[in-house]
């Protein structure tokens, strides 16, 4: 009997049967781009056929060029490039799984001057104002996703996706927030409904029954003037009658101030918008976000919120999830902990996309787990990120690999993360290293700080000897009321009712948020944000409702920049509005004159005018890293060769998405 059964069941969608209710939900990596880049595109997806999922979906692919999401960006427009997309479909369909591809037309979100949509409304995060289409501009549009749909079916796709939310080109006509058209393409909701149910209805006549039409439905748009609960229902409706196999959940348009996939947003936040749509129609529906555990999805699906789930990044963070899951095997998940560091920051960037702790995601064909053909022996110094990712990768490949830890505990940075309210979830990453350490083999040993003597006799000495916080020379540095943020969040020394952080970085935003918040339920989490009941209020909307913080907290930096500018594009929204929820008080051109019994004595600016005392019990320094190469310069003086990694290496800019590529890089070239 297997641990999930609702999620390991068969699905009948008549001329199809999927073997488990798993979908891999479309995620851009970048490699849709270029027809050039399509090898590695067929390597990623076939690594993750082969990985046990039933059914995937693409990135998404305009169905022509107003539609693009940014200049040349991913198209399916003619039979020349579905001849090559066969490659991709082949190397699917040989691991016996299924594809459909993903049919986005960006409207109003499309970063170039010739965008389209209902009406001429500019995105508040576009600067590109788009053009109001004519009926007949509507009706070539409704032609191109048509036209897009029989190309991926000649292409060997299994079925395609409409990308129907996010605030795309068709949730634009959909809500009147950005429909104000008085032709039969807006005005009543009827009306605004036209271009959705044409599209399905029009594709649906075009490629026959035996292919999957899924539509992506806004289930909760999240954003003034979305759309009401009536018209969600009337939707899904007209879009089973119209043809579609299955319906998927969207949640939240990109310029919703709502976080609907970051780590702090609990898991299975949103299941219950699905399963209040789930009785309206009869065709199989999806949910989705903030799935990424299979006992999660198991529960959603044994509670009846849906028929199937849809993950996207977790199935970057690990291409073996169903696998592993079908062989209750799920202690051995490479869960992704929705950091967005490598994947959806790096999109937003115009980077291709991978995945902070698994590297090889998307660069399959560059980054081979080859078996070695010369077995040496490794030591390993530090198992933090660093050191944890190239143990196990070159113990996989064959090495004998021990790894010394200075800590009774595996973990180093991460360890310290995982106590940041929101962040719980890179425990997670913690215990898959901690499995796939038994699993290769590495021999560990705990509460053991490596001298020179200990690393004779090893073929490779690679160092993760991680960082030290850096003590600023501020006079009075040395006070009582002073504090590291290792013995704030580690060691949880006490702390008083009023704050000052020294240096406003990733940690001293996570430090704040530590300060401030408790980690809240789901609905402490909703009120918080405001998310609301969505069959009462429009488009999921409700008034914030934040808890009061837990202490007054001063957050400063000596730059007069923006707070938090280094942080991800599609995270560092998320932790200004946290800090500002909690009325953080942020001060930027700071200069630190002096710690007493008073408190933080400050100025501003260049000519340190505007003296001010912070009259604080603690002050918590957060003022980045320095590196620990003491055991490099021991080693290299006895003439021995190392291999630095992670910080050790560079902890100017330490981050662990840059640590773990580099030593799986360095593991794979060993
Ligand atoms: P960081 O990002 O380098 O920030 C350190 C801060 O301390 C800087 O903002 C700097 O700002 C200040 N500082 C530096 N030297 C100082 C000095 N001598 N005196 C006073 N202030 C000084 O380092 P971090 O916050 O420790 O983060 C480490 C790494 O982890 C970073 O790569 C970060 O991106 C990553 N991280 C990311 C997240 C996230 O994305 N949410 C969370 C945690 C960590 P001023 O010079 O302007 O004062
Ligand atoms: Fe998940 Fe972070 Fe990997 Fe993206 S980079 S897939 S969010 S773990």
């Amino acid at each position: 009997m297997s641990s999930y059964p609702h999620l390991l069941e068969p699905l009948d969608l008549g001329h199809v049967v999927l073997p488990n209710r798993v979908i891999m939900g479309s995620m851009h990596t970048g490699l849709e781009d270029r027809l050039s880049d399509l090898p590695k595109l067929a390597a990623y997806f076939a690594e993750r056929a082969r990985g046990g999922v039933g059914l995937m979906v693409t990135g998404g692919y305009a169905p022509n060029r107003t539609g693009w999401l940014t200049p040349f960006g991913s198209t399916l427009v003619n039979r020349r490039q579905a001849r090559k997309h066969r490659l991709l479909t082949d190397a699917v369909h040989a691991e016996g799984s299924r594809i459909a591809l993903q049919i986005l037309h960006a409207g109003r979100y499309s970063y170039h001057p010739f965008s389209v949509s209902a009406s001429a409304l500019k995105a508040p995060i576009n600067p590109f104002k788009p053009r109001a289409l004519s009926d007949r501009g509507v009706r070539k549009q409704i032609e191109a996703y048509v036209d897009c749909a029989a190309l991926a079916r000649e292409a060997g796709y299994d079925g395609v996706e409409i990308m129907g939310s996010e605030g795309y080109f068709i949730n634009q006509f959909l809500s009147e927030r950005t429909n104000k058209r008085t032709d039969r393409w807006g005005g009543s909701p009827e009306n605004r409904r036209r271009l959705a149910v044409e599209i399905v209805r029009r594709t649906r006549e075009r490629v026959g029954d035996d292919f999957l039409i899924i539509y992506r439905l806004s289930m909760a748009d999240l954003v003034e003037g979305g759309q009401t609960w009536d018209d969600v229902v009337a939707l899904g409706k007209e879009i089973e009658a119209a043809g579609a196999s299955i319906i998927n959940t969207g949640i939240g348009w990109h310029e919703a101030r709502v976080p609907t996939i970051v780590t702090s947003v609990p898991r299975a936040a949103f299941t219950s918008v699905t399963a209040a749509f789930k009785p309206h129609v009869k065709i199989p529906v999806v949910t989705s976000n903030r799935i990424n555990l299979p006992q999660v999805a198991e529960e959603v699906l044994a509670r009846g919120d849906a028929d199937l789930v849809s993950m996207a990044r977790p199935f970057l963070a690990d291409p073996e999830w169903v696998l592993k899951a079908t062989t209750d095997r799920a202690d051995e998940i490479n869960v992704c902990i929705a950091c967005n560091q490598a994947c959806l920051d790096h999109v937003f960037a115009k980077k291709k996309a991978s995945c902070m702790v698994n590297p090889r995601a998307a660069r399959e064909t560059e980054l081979q787990l080859l078996p070695t053909r010369r077995t040496k022996s490794i030591a390993v110094v530090g198992a933090g990120p660093a050191g944890l990712a190239a143990a196990v990768t070159a113990a996989e490949r064959g090495h004998h690999v021990e790894l010394f830890e200075a800590d009774a505990e595996i973990g180093g940075q991460f360890g310290i993360a995982q106590q940041i309210p929101g962040k719980e979830e890179f425990a997670e990453t913690i215990r898959y290293y901690r499995r796939r350490l038994e699993l290769t083999g590495v021999k560990l040993h705990l509460g053991r700080r490596a001298g020179v003597d200990d690393l004779a006799g090893f073929d490779e000495i690679v160092l993760a000897t991680g960082v030290v916080p850096r003590v600023p020379a501020i006079p009075g540095i040395d006070h009582p009321k002073v504090l590291s943020y290792v013995e704030v969040v580690r060691e949880r020394q006490p702390v008083g009712d009023t704050v000052a952080v020294i240096g406003a970085g990733g940690i001293g935003v996570d430090v704040s948020e530590f300060l401030t918040t408790t980690s809240p339920d789901l609905a402490a989490w909703k009120a918080e944000w405001g998310v609301g009941d969505p069959t009462l209020l429009r488009g999921a909307l409700a008034v914030p409702r934040p808890e009061p913080s837990l202490r007054k907290v001063y957050l400063l930096q000596r730059k007069a920049g923006k707070i938090g500018a280094g942080l991800g594009k599609t995270t560092g929204w998320v932790h200004r509005a946290a800090l500002k929820n909690k009325q953080v008080e942020q001060l930027r051109g700071v200069n630190y004159e002096r710690i007493d019994d008073e408190g933080l004595h400050v100025t501003f600016g260049p000519k340190r005018e505007k003296p001010r005392v912070l009259a604080v019990d603690t002050v918590v320094v957060c003022a980045g890293q320095e590196p620990v190469r003491d055991l490099a310069d021991a080693l290299r003086a006895t003439g021995r060769s190392v291999h630095l990694i992670g910080g050790a290496d560079v902890a100017a800019e330490l981050d662990a998405k840059r640590a773990i590529e580099q030593a799986t890089r360095l593991a794979l070239a060993l």
